[in-house]
């Protein structure tokens, strides 16, 4: 176990707060990465005393290999439009930095008013591309992790613990 449910509860409830407030009163867009986001979506959002909506965005990612392949893809698109609105990237985990540069890049293009992200978990020392993080749970080493969303093959993502996966040197 790396990170307990406990300590993992505290520090989104304290996230929420932040964002409550940085943010006026006023319509907030929480978009989630699919599908490991999800779990860190639901939470951050009660997190958050101001006029929250939710969209999702489903962008390729590693299958069932631990390392990036570098190559990103849009799988699902956004439901609605986000011009003009306080746009907050919901993700799981950065490692390479490669989704979100991406993804960061194709919402600007759609020009809404401001657009930060935050991040559950970042490992710094994998960047291949700069990312700036408004929002960090915790900073972890480079290990692959699963739970509380994040999978390997589809699995753990139910583990109420982020942990490292097993079987790694
Ligand atoms: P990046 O593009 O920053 O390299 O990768 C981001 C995506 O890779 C995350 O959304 C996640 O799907 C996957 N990823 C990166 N590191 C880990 C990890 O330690 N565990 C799991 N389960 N997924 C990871």
């Amino acid at each position: 176990m790396l990170i307990g449910a406990g300590e993992i509860r505290a520090r989104v409830a304290e996230m929420g707060r932040q964002i409550t407030a940085d943010y006026a009163e006023g319509p907030l867009r929480l978009i989630a990465i699919l599908k490991g986001a999800c779990f860190f979506l639901c939470d951050l959002a009660r997190a958050i005393d101001r006029d929250v909506s939710i969209d999702f965005m489903g962008i390729s990612s590693y299958g069932r290999d631990t390392s990036s392949s570098g190559e990103v893809r849009v799988t699902k698109d956004l439901d609605h439009e986000i011009a003009g609105l306080d746009v907050l990237i919901v993700e799981d985990i950065v490692d390479t930095g490669i989704t979100l540069d991406y993804l960061h890049r194709i919402l600007e293009q759609r020009g809404p008013r401001s657009l930060r992200i935050a991040a559950l978990l970042d490992k710094p020392s994998r960047r291949r591309k700069p990312v700036r993080l408004a929002y960090t749970g915790f900073q972890i080493p480079d290990q692959f992790v699963v739970g509380y969303g994040l999978d390997y093959g589809e699995r753990y993502r139910n583990l109420a613990d982020i942990c490292v996966l097993g079987g790694q040197p």
